[in-house]
């Protein structure tokens, strides 16, 4: 055990330390404080892994630095790169522990997809993820370490983050927010480019929305009703559809911002026009955007299918017709297995 990697919350390291803090350990060693902006830049803008790269700091600072204030970076255990240019990591963190990130390279930005926990605990009947159960949470800082170590694969300046990878970011609020905040300032992504991806974790939406910050919340929702919503997603036991609504109505109303619900679309399950008619009554009324998904195979104990691109197409009409606004995920990554969990479980797999 590492435990001031374990408890980054209470030790300053680099990639999470901000710059107040990293000024504190400037001033502690006699400094002056345009160092905490060298130190920043080398670490956020050119995702450095080592203070021997800091040539514009004298070697008796970088030595006391490396002491005082640890860098130390993700290792990458494995990358896989599909026709389409997404390149899928598995990373591992200092304590051993692994996670997946995705690079998601179009036309007009450069996305990453990155994880906030190392398993989760939500256990929705079709994720991956859900298989590994829950180990721990990441600190701000591997969560930037995710970004920072794919610009720097990918020789690419990332403009879009969304936290969609393994793990429930609102089970891990505190760090999430630090690491966001990081990735504006620091690394210089726009807020808006930014997208926390949640279960539902009712009291944490509005904790967040106190934040006030302008990213976009999307809503793992993939039921219209509770019934069926809780057969999917154990936490639709804890938190009513309703609730979950009401929640978000007031994050916009807070932060102006848009929320986006998901709907992952499993065929005979929740993917049948009444369905869809359903979803938009419910939302009927509210300033928001559904994204569909159809379900990435992956093995559930439920043998959940993908629906047909044709079953995908009414479903979308049928919102269409009652004035939602739909988008459907841009699906990428398929010959490398890019969707949340895979990757780990294949790479565990292969070990036993
Ligand atoms: N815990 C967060 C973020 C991680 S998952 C959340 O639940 O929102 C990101 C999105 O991928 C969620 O909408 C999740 O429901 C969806 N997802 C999980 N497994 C999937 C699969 N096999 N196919 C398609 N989407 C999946």
């Amino acid at each position: 055990m590492i435990p001031e990697y374990k408890s980054g919350v209470d030790s300053i390291v680099l990639p999470g330390a901000t710059r107040e803090e990293i000024l504190q350990v400037v001033r502690e060693l006699g400094q002056p404080a345009y160092r905490a902006e060298q130190i920043a830049q080398w670490v956020y803008r050119h995702a450095v892994g080592d203070y021997a790269q800091m040539t514009n700091l004298p070697l008796a600072l970088r030595q006391s630095l490396a002491e005082r204030l640890p860098l130390r970076r993700l290792q990458v255990v494995r990358a896989q790169q599909s026709a389409d240019g997404t390149v899928k990591y598995l990373f591992a963190l200092a304590d051993g522990e692994q996670v997946e990130a995705v690079f998601l390279p179009y036309d007009d930005r450069t996305s990453v997809c990155i994880s906030s926990q190392v398993g989760c605990a939500a256990g929705c009947r079709f994720c991956a993820t859900a298989q590994m159960g829950f180990s721990r949470s990441l600190t701000a800082g591997e969560m930037v370490d995710e970004v920072l170590t794919i610009g720097q694969m990918a020789g690419r300046r990332i403009s879009h983050v969304v936290y969609m990878g393994m793990g429930e970011p609102l089970w891990n609020l505190q760090e999430v927010v630090k690491s966001i905040l990081l990735l504006n300032k620091e690394v210089g992504i726009s807020q808006r480019h930014i997208t926390v991806s949640t279960v539902g974790v009712v009291p944490a939406i509005y904790e967040l929305a106190q934040h006030r910050l302008q990213i976009t919340l999307a809503i793992s929702l993939h039921a219209p009703d509770d019934d069926l919503r809780a057969r999917l997603m154990p936490v639709g036991r804890k938190w009513k559809v309703q609730e979950l609504i009401e929640a978000a109505r007031h994050y916009t109303e807070v932060t102006g911002r848009k929320v986006t619900f998901e709907y992952l679309l499993l065929r005979g399950v929740n993917d049948e026009p009444h369905h869809a008619r359903a979803l938009a009554k419910l939302l009927k009324g509210m300033v928001c955007n559904v994204n569909l998904i159809p379900f990435n195979q992956v093995d559930t104990p439920d043998g959940f299918t993908r629906p047909e691109p044709q079953r995908v197409t009414r479903f979308r009409a049928e919102l269409e017709r009652a004035g939602i606004t739909v988008t459907q995920r841009v699906e990428k990554g398929h010959d490398i297995s890019a969707a949340c969990g895979q990757l780990k479980l294949q790479t565990a797999g292969n070990r036993s």
